[in-house]
């Protein structure tokens, strides 16, 4: 096995606990096999993301030991492959303009719809009249772009989480406002970076089979292994967030942690090592075991507790 594994982060802030540690299991899962490992910078919201967040996040990455081949690939820098993907679509009549508002998306999705999951786009600007295309257009509001999937279905294995499946909606590749469209991008940056294994968050699961579904119409090479992993969550059991205290690198240390202790206290936490060890990130590769990562979201003790 030599799948090349890589980490995505958004470049909105600093990275917590829970991104860390979902890239210290990305890491593990590439290094352990003897593959690359890529960095991807995932900058498409060009309101949110900045270039101080990426420098720090990738600062932080490098302070707990993680490294990575080959300079990070910027999703900024991609948008003429993002153009090409979605022409090749256009050309098979799987692309179709999308007028709805968010609130129309927001009712619409609401009602049920046969097998669709609840949130999934039901096709309704799929079915418009020659008459009510025209009206749309003349309003001057822009379209979204969305991809004809007519509900596939697909599964996949994951690793830690074992058989899934799920319906395709019809969902964006190009958004109203011009910005492309995370499954999208996802697909073509994983093929162009030949990614063998894709390690995430588990709440990417549900995203997995529009990628996959995408890939296929793209005519891609399928991703070969996947892998979501489980959530960080603060005492209140909800996903970690600023309000649950020192949940960066940077407040971690200002706590009196130091890189190598958070380390070891994010591996504890998925049992990669037993609490209170201090193992470099070498000495987690040479025990890495990816069966023992647990599946359920769990706490990481604040400094000193
Ligand atoms: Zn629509």
């Amino acid at each position: 096995m030599n799948r090349t594994g890589r980490y995505a982060p958004s470049p909105t802030g600093d990275l917590h606990l829970g991104n860390l540690r979902t890239a210290l299991l990305a890491w593990l899962l590439a290094r352990s096999q003897g593959a690359p490992f890529l960095m991807r910078i995932e900058d498409l919201d060009r309101d949110r993301s900045r270039d101080e967040y990426e420098r720090r996040q990738l600062d932080d990455l490098r302070a707990l030991g993680l490294d990575w081949d080959e300079a990070p690939l910027r999703q900024s820098e991609r948008i003429a492959d993002y153009e090409d993907a979605i022409e090749q679509l256009r050309g098979r009549g799987l692309v179709y303009e999308c007028f709805c508002t968010r609130r129309e998306i927001r009712e619409a999705a609401s009602a049920p719809h046969g097998d669709l999951p609840e949130g999934a786009y039901p096709g309704t600007c799929l079915r418009l009249t020659a008459a009510e295309r025209a009206e749309r257009e003349a309003s001057g509001r822009p379209a979204a772009l969305r991809v004809r999937a007519a509900g596939s279905r697909v599964g996949f294995s994951d690793r830690i989480y074992g058989a899934r499946q799920g319906l395709v909606d019809d969902f964006v590749l190009r958004r109203n406002d011009s910005t492309h469209g995370y499954n999208l991008a996802v697909v073509v940056d994983d093929a162009s970076q030949a990614i063998g294994e894709v390690v995430r968050g588990r709440d990417l699961l549900s995203s997995s089979p529009r990628q996959i579904w995408l890939a296929g119409a793209l005519g891609l090479p399928a991703i070969e292994s996947w892998a979501h992993v489980p959530l960080v969550v603060g005492g209140d059991g909800e996903r970690l967030a600023k309000r649950h205290g020192a949940v960066t690198l940077r407040q971690r240390r200002e706590a009196g942690e130091d890189p190598r202790e958070t380390l070891a206290n994010m591996a504890a936490s998925v049992r990669l090592c037993e609490p209170g060890e201090r193992p470099s990130p070498a000495e987690l590769l040479d025990r890495f075991d990816p069966t023992a990562v647990p599946t359920g979201d769990g706490t990481i003790p604040e400094p000193g507790e």
